[in-house]
């Protein structure tokens, strides 16, 4: 068994970075990763703007102004202002070169065929200069971005409109056991409605995969190596849930042997989680989490998230942390790391009641896992704690 930072470490060691990318519109891009450095293809912004309605100005030592006229956002105009001499200008309009500072209008007087300024502006008040933003050349945004509301806007605004992101991966998801049903049906005794698929789905989704195909087996040697024969040939990341732990009816880890699927770690000393395996088959990355939801969860986003970041090229991604303020005891049993199922909220954290490996009720109720590690004992109230926090929508 080898300790979650041991297995941190192997799935760093062993992803290799996907060197496949396609041409997607930025509009639709989001949650997907730059596979190379933007360049700005234009100065931001391409001319001298006004950041604020008022009076475009050539400053001189005077109080009074000479209006001359009007530009507008939009307007092609190019005026040439003398000293003394203003022009009515609002927000977004091109500023003239000869105007050396904009004057709000709250801060102005309008007299006769004149403008009164309150105050004298400082040079370049008010002036967005060109390329201020950013310059033609320059990096807009580096590779390893993951594209947001926010860059996705930025692109935008620089006329991009079609970005190389990597290559969505081929991603499949196999769930093994007899008892499960899928929900819209009824359950007859030892039936439960399978979860695990619909949970891992989700979760890629929310990442930005996309098309993630779903199997489901029953408990039988033969029919699960066949199926995960075929489903590892055809795709780049498969994820697996139960059927990996010691029980008699138990088939993925012997057919994951029989495949020779290369084992890079099999169990992880934690709780929930431990019967963890992560392997490859030529580039493929396989997982089989457990069975148990809650455990399977807390593999998902602690290993399985990092793994297909660092596929992406996310190489600086890693859980989101923080210490925070506990107001629960808890007092952990054995020797394995754990991680706690706990509600954060400013700086504090509550560990749940309810951590079992198969109760979602209290995942469902958390936005964070409070982590001891291996060697950590009790915790008390008071105490400071190491925090992951969950991306939860
Ligand atoms: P296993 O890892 O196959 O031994 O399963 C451990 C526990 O998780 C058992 O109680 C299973 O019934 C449950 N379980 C396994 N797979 C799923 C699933 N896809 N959805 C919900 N529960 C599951
Ligand atoms: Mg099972």
């Amino acid at each position: 068994m080898i300790t979650v930072e041991k297995a941190i470490q192997i799935i760093s060691q062993n992803i290799k970075q996907s060197s496949c990318f396609e041409e997607v519109n930025v509009s639709e891009a989001r949650n997907q990763v730059l596979f190379e450095d933007i360049k700005s293809p234009m100065d931001m912004p391409p001319f001298r703007q006004s950041a604020m309605d008022g009076y475009a100005l050539n400053l001189h030592d005077i109080k009074q102004y000479e209006l001359r006229g009007e530009i507008q956002a939009g307007d092609e105009a190019h005026p040439v202002l003398k000293k003394g001499e203003a022009f009515r200008i609002f927000t977004g309009a091109p500023v003239p070169d000869s105007a050396n500072a904009i004057i709000m209008q709250e801060k102005t007087s309008q007299m006769n065929s004149g403008v009164l300024v309150h105050s004298q502006p400082l040079k370049s008040h008010n002036i967005r200069e060109i390329g201020e933003q950013i310059k033609k050349g320059q990096v807009a945004l580096p590779q390893g971005t993951k594209l947001n509301t926010a860059s996705i806007a930025f692109l935008t605004t620089l006329g991009i409109i079609k970005v190389k992101v990597y290559k969505q991966p081929k991603i499949a998801i196999v769930v093994t056991g007899n008892e499960l049903i899928e929900a819209g049906h009824s359950l007859m005794r030892g039936q439960i409605y399978e979860s695990n698929a619909v949970m891992l789905i989700n979760g890629l989704e929310q990442l930005g995969f996309k098309n993630i195909k779903k199997y489901k087996v029953v408990d039988n040697y033969d029919k699960t190596l066949t199926l995960l024969k075929r489903v590892i040939s055809e795709n780049n990341v498969v994820l697996i849930s139960g059927g990996i732990s010691v029980g008699d009816y138990d088939y993925v880890g012997k057919t994951l042997v029989e495949m020779n699927v290369q084992q890079l770690f099999y169990k992880v000393k934690q709780k929930p989680g431990k019967p963890l395996f992560f392997g490859m088959k030529k580039d493929t990355v396989v997982f089989a989490l457990p069975g148990n939801p809650a455990a399977s969860l807390t593999c998902f986003y602690v290993y399985v998230r990092y793994a297909l970041e660092l596929l992406l090229g996310n190489l600086n991604y890693s859980v989101s942390k923080t210490m925070a303020l506990t107001t629960s005891n808890f007092t952990k049993k054995g020797d394995r790391a754990q991680f706690l199922k706990a509600v954060y909220k400013n700086g504090s954290v509550e560990i749940l009641d309810g951590q079992s490996s198969s109760m979602l009720h209290t995942f469902a109720m958390s936005n964070a896992l409070c982590y001891i590690s291996e060697k950590g004992t009790s915790i008390k109230s008071g105490d400071l704690v190491e925090t992951i926090l969950l991306p939860i929508t």
